[in-house]
């Protein structure tokens, strides 16, 4: 996969070129803020390479996914007590927005459910 699509946003977060509040790297993903955070933890992990979503990126790099964990965990370490809930929306109809796969790290608080 590309690393660096002018045509993704958040490709174009990971190269610098759009502005984040970045809280955690490592070579090969990047953590930052959400800018419409929902809970008083709200940071998104993605991998630097391009890939649209958690079901292609398992497939094509299960390291990366699990390297992608690990720094949604870390970041809720340091955050929020290490507890936390990691949402990856995949496909419209279940809210994805954004097409470069992203983990939500949500915590901070106690969680309520609700699927809608
Ligand atoms: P999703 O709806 O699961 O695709 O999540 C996309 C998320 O990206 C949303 O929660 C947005 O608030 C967030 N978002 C969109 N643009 C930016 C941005 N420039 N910086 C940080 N987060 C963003």
């Amino acid at each position: 996969m590309s690393t660096d699509r002018t045509d993704c946003l958040f490709c174009r977060i990971v190269a610098g070129d759009v502005p984040a509040t970045v809280v955690a790297t490592t070579d090969r993903a990047v953590a930052f803020r959400d800018i419409d955070p929902r809970a008083p933890l709200h940071v998104l992990v993605v991998p630097r390479e391009h890939h649209p979503d958690v079901v292609a990126l398992a497939a094509a790099d299960p390291a990366l996914l699990a390297d992608v964990v690990a720094l949604g965990r870390q970041v809720a370490e340091a955050e929020a007590g290490g507890q936390f809930r990691l949402v990856f929306n995949t496909g419209p109809e279940a809210g994805q927005s954004v097409e470069h796969v992203h983990g939500h790290v949500l915590g901070g608080t106690r969680l309520g459910w609700s699927p809608g």
